[in-house]
């Protein structure tokens, strides 16, 4: 049964793309302070008010769901984490509901971001919201920022016509994305509601995400032998250890490339290894005493944690076995952080087909479905029964420098979820305008 055919036509497309256009200068406010916000990990909080008042706003009663560390660490979907969570919420909100007989939906974002990368290389200031033209920069503003004020958005247009769902529609606002996707798996845990479906607004433009990658981050501690650079041959230099390490993970990474399982057999490269932290040594003439650095490392769907776990942990074994030194001194591997499998859901499913047809009323284009190379928090909605996608406004340069997101992108994203409410909750009238 294709979403539709059993729900109530009469409220035009137009008018729910104009109710949209009106919210424009709102949204583009909220943007604004959403970016000013710097919700790294650790600092979402901020960010975290902002969409309180923004529901608020929306004529909405948001409420605070707080992360559990036990439920998490209790959850055979969580990944590990050692920093401290306590005080950190995910907020939630209900719409109105007018009736009965619809599908209910989430519809979902993160609120916090990752870091600027380099200040320093940034033509704008990072957490500054600056419009040219119709592209808005800041971190975040892409990622995903600007998929949290499409969905405040859609919640406002609704109501500035006086329209609710036929079946509960929940919005989140969610910690802990770009880390663990603990924040999601939480709302899953917290609530006995099982919807029939989520939309994540992340910055995948014009195509639904059906399938995505699983991520591992691994930490690799190894300890050298300090000595007065004058006398090294005396000392083992920790920093210059790690390199034969890098290089076998690389080859790891290249072997994971072969011979990709479909759909990722379509995409060039799509197991990519990140040495994306490295700290080590304290003295420039000192032969260095310690290195540390983090890793992140893509899994296809179908292979396990564990699975990616004993990949990892053996390439480093024989590469150490190889070294005269590391072979006595073996590195240590900790886990912390994004251990979490890769998804997918039918090209076919109810939900896909409902908001491809959305997304080509509005534009004229069917949305095509994709596999993605990241990783989002789809995984928690999905490891739970719940079909979910991504679909969202155009975004460039997430996670790089000089972040941009093409503001007409987040109004036609805006409008696709007014569509695709419509057609897969039902709308009706219900609510003093
Ligand atoms: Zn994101």
């Amino acid at each position: 049964m294709l979403g539709g055919s059993n729900m109530p036509t009469e409220i035009a497309d137009a008018a729910l793309a104009e109710a949209v256009v009106a919210e424009s200068a709102a949204m583009e406010d909220l943007l604004r302070q959403l970016v000013a916000a710097p919700t790294t990990l650790g600092n979402e909080e901020p960010g975290q008010e902002l969409m309180r008042e923004a529901f608020r706003e929306a004529g909405l009663d948001p409420r605070d769901v707080p992360l559990d560390v036990e439920a998490l660490r209790a959850s055979p979907f969580s990944s590990p984490f050692s920093w401290d969570v306590s005080g950190k919420a995910n907020v939630v909100a209900d719409l109105p509901v007018a009736g009965e007989g619809g599908r209910s939906l989430v519809l979902h974002g993160h609120v916090d971001v990752v870091g600027p990368a380099s200040e320093r290389l940034w033509r704008t200031p990072p957490f500054e919201a600056v419009r040219e033209g119709d592209w808005i920069y800041g971190r975040g503003a892409g990622d995903m920022k600007a998929g949290l004020v499409a969905i405040v958005g859609v919640a406002r247009a609704l109501r500035s016509l006086g329209l609710a769902p036929l079946a509960p529609v929940q919005l989140q606002s969610v910690v802990e994305e770009e880390c663990t996707g603990n924040g999601a798996l939480q709302c899953v845990l917290s609530s006995s509601f099982q919807p029939d479906a989520a939309v994540i607004t992340e910055p995948f433009p014009g195509a639904i995400t059906t399938s995505q990658i699983g991520v591992l981050w691994f930490h690799i501690d190894i300890a050298g032998t300090p000595v007065h650079v004058g006398e090294a041959g005396a000392g083992v230099n920790a920093i210059e250890a790690a390199f034969p390490i890098v290089a076998a993970l690389h080859r790891l990474e290249a072997e994971l490339n072969e011979a990709p399982p479909a759909p990722y057999d379509e995409i060039t490269h799509p197991i990519n290894l990140n040495i994306g932290v490295i700290s080590g040594g304290d003295w420039p003439s000192t032969v260095a005493a310690e290195c540390s650095f983090s890793c992140r490392i893509a899994l296809y769907p179908g292979m396990t944690v564990a699975d990616m776990k004993a990949r990892v942990e053996t390439t480093i074994a024989r590469a150490s076995a190889a070294d005269s030194y590391l072979a006595k001194h073996p590195p240590v591997v900790r886990y912390d952080g994004f251990a979490c499998e890769g998804i997918t859901i039918p090209d076919d499913a109810p939900l896909v087909r409902t908001l491809s047809t959305a997304h080509e009323r509005l534009t004229g284009a069917a949305a095509p479905t994709m596999a993605t190379t990241a990783t989002t928090d789809a995984r928690a909605f999905v490891q739970h029964g719940i079909p979910a996608v991504c679909l969202g406004p155009h975004a460039e340069a997430i996670h790089g420098v000089n972040e941009r997101v093409l503001w007409p992108s987040v109004i036609q994203t805006t409008q696709v979820l007014a569509f695709f409410i419509r057609d897969w909750c039902g709308l009706a009238q219900g609510l003093a305008q």
